[in-house]
């Protein structure tokens, strides 16, 4: 079959993949001129296949007032004249309640442990250097009552298979003695943390540019530069994907849009619950005092991951939700204050005397579904699928996203259950 895949992303490229090697005709279109140049660019780096539980918890919705007052809150709302947002809002307050998160959380894991497996697949059998490292993952409290609802998550998720440990505030500094630092503001409310020794990071950025080239070694085209302007449809299936550059017809085609992927199938009648959490990122030259495992600062919510780049070691800043539309520019006050996020956590980590500019700023928007909780598979037009709003999670998640695609196209049944996945759920 000759596939079109609508994205250059994580999520389109590793659909690419397996498309590939079963045997399609494959062509990428994406208008920007090489990959994974958005989203999928300077994320968090975490491959946190057993931390997924959703932003939308029992205990969030009491968190967010006094986060909306906030200047410096880790989540910020700019209400927009937009139903879409406003809907996307009221969805996701519907979400916020234990039985909705604990659903969710067991269909992330199902699905994150199987990229995983797929990932381990993926590293024994190609060569691709993109910092890839198992070095665990620390999880950090800053109070009491929050860190008690951890250990209340920790024995749900290991009654489902996750392998974590309660540590005190002792055995944190132990395990990273970048949180020993006295003048820390991390160490001073440190009281413990969740550690996940299995945990991985890497750089999808290059993981994508790397697989690009594997790509086209298989054959696969790429047409950059070319904008989606709309799909049009005829009995039920597409028949023509009309871009800048001219029409495009496939046998098939898969959404791998990220935060744009509503636009192009709301003509066609289809509504995807997908909104932009604008996050944003540092990539810092890390001190030989900077975390060597991944550290999550939970209050903050910033994640603070080590990356190898050709034996330069990095340290890449990430954090933020804003609810604000779909602008990419970066906020030069969010961009300070993940900036001060990172030198009272961890002041020896790096040069803080150095640029803005050298700490390689970026900023993100996840693809959000109100739940957490992607959307994968087919749709009402027998040759359109999905493969979109992976939110946070996307990178860790993309490899078990683009199989179970791969799957449904072929024919095959998908390794795990679709329950809560698909178009609707
Ligand atoms: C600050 C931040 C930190 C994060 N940290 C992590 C992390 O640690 N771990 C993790 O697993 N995930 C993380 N994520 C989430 C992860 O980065 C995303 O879920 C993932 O990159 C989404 O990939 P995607 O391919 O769906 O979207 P994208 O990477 O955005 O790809 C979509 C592609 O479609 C193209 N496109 C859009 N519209 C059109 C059009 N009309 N015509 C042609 N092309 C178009 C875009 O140019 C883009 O290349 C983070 C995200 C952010 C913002």
């Amino acid at each position: 079959m000759h596939i079109s895949i609508l994205g250059a992303g994580v999520a389109g490229l590793t659909t690419a993949w397996y498309l590939a090697r079963d045997g399609h005709k494959v062509e990428v279109i994406e208008r920007n001129h090489g990959v994974a140049l958005e989203t999928s660019f300077a994320n968090g780096a975490q491959l946190s296949y057993s931390y997924v539980a959703p932003l939308a918890g029992p205990g969030v919705l009491p968190k967010v007032p006094p986060w909306l007052l906030r200047r410096d809150s880790p989540l910020r709302f700019y209400p927009a004249m937009d139903p879409h947002q406003w809907r996307w809002l009221l969805e996701f307050v519907m979400a916020c309640n234990r039985g909705t998160s604990d659903r969710t959380t067991r269909r992330l894991l199902t699905l994150s442990f199987y990229s995983r497996a797929l990932m381990h697949q993926f590293m024994t059998e190609q060569a691709i250097d993109f910092g890839y490292a198992k070095n665990g993952k620390l999880v950090v409290f800053s109070d009491p009552a929050g860190f008690d609802g951890a250990r209340r998550l920790l024995d749900y998720q290991r009654s489902l298979g996750c392998e974590q440990d309660a540590l005190d505030r002792a055995q944190c500094m132990a395990l990273e003695p970048a949180l020993g630092d006295p003048a820390s503001a991390l160490h001073r409310r440190l009281v413990g943390g969740i550690h996940t020794p299995s945990e991985e990071v890497g750089d999808c950025y290059r993981f994508c540019v790397g697989l690009e080239a594997k790509l086209r070694g298989m054959g696969v085209q790429f047409r950059f530069g070319a904008s989606i302007k709309a799909l049009y449809a005829k009995h039920g299936r597409v028949v023509r994907v009309e871009t800048d550059r001219g029409d495009i017809a496939a046998d098939a085609c898969v959404l791998t849009l990220g935060a744009q992927s509503p636009f192009l199938v709301r003509s066609l009648g289809l509504r995807l619950p997908i909104y932009p959490l604008k996050g944003y990122s540092l990539t810092l030259l890390a001190s030989a005092r900077a975390p060597r495992i991944s550290i999550t600062d939970f209050k903050r919510k910033v994640v603070y991951a080590p990356l190898e780049n050709n034996g330069v070691q990095q340290l890449r800043v990430a954090g933020m939700a804003d609810i604000a539309g779909y602008s990419h520019e970066i906020d030069p006050m969010r961009l300070g204050q993940l900036i001060k996020e990172s030198k009272l956590a961890f002041p020896a980590a790096t040069n803080y005397a150095q640029s803005t500019a050298s700490m390689q700023p970026w900023a993100g928007l996840r693809p959000a579904t109100p739940k957490g909780t992607p959307i994968l598979g087919a749709t009402p037009y027998a040759n359109l699928f999905l493969n979109c709003g992976h939110g946070a999670l996307g990178w860790t998640l993309a490899l078990g996203s683009a199989r179970i695609v791969a799957d449904l196209i072929k024919g095959a049944r998908p390794a795990i259950a679709l329950a809560g996945f698909g178009l609707g759920a």
